[in-house]
């Protein structure tokens, strides 16, 4: 799965998903920032995380039970719970559940722009798929719908019409 960041700086899994498990389908509902604590601030980028109800109430626990779980598990792995007391938890702001709602919507997109769609489908699910029995990968995918999104409607619409090997090699040759 890949991560991305909304306009707002909320973090989601694709498609607006949960990013509280591995491959959690369903949709962020509330968001999860790191407290900073007096005399502790964190190392690098600290982006509120799109995280779903269940997960909400499975990873965050109390200090009693992150305790409790800390001696139950060895030393080597550490407990896979978080502290809710040193996380700010809260439900999606209107605009970040807006943003979210726009991902989660993206395969109706895909759908909508045909052959295209599918292109975008890759890029952003960083997942190879074939296209009239052509693998196309992410990068010529990425190539592809950077040069159809410069493209005039009346240029979108004739690009959009030829065969796949021949769009790919225009992107690479033109995107150069
Ligand atoms: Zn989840």
């Amino acid at each position: 799965m890949a991560r991305r960041t909304l306009p707002s700086g909320i973090e989601v899994e694709v498609l607006g998903r949960c990013t509280g498990g591995s491959f959690c389908k369903e949709t962020a509902t509330h968001s999860v920032t790191f407290a900073p604590r007096p005399g502790y601030t964190p190392t690098g980028p600290n982006h509120p995380k799109g995280v779903c109800q269940r997960h909400v109430e499975t990873n965050y626990v109390s200090d009693e039970e992150y305790a409790r779980q800390n001696r139950a598990t060895s030393l080597a792995f550490g407990p896979r719970v978080s502290r809710r007391s040193q996380h700010e938890i809260r439900p999606l702001t209107p605009q970040e559940a807006v943003e979210v709602a726009h991902e989660t919507a993206a395969p109706e997109r895909w759908e909508a722009e045909g052959r295209i769609g599918v292109f975008r489908r890759i890029v952003e699910l960083h997942q190879a798929e074939e296209i009239d029995g052509v693998l196309v990968d992410g990068i010529s995918a990425q190539h592809v719908i950077a040069l159809y999104d410069a493209l005039k409607p009346e240029q979108q619409q004739l690009y959009a019409s030829w065969g796949v090997l021949r769009q790919v090699d225009a992107a690479f040759r033109l995107l150069k």
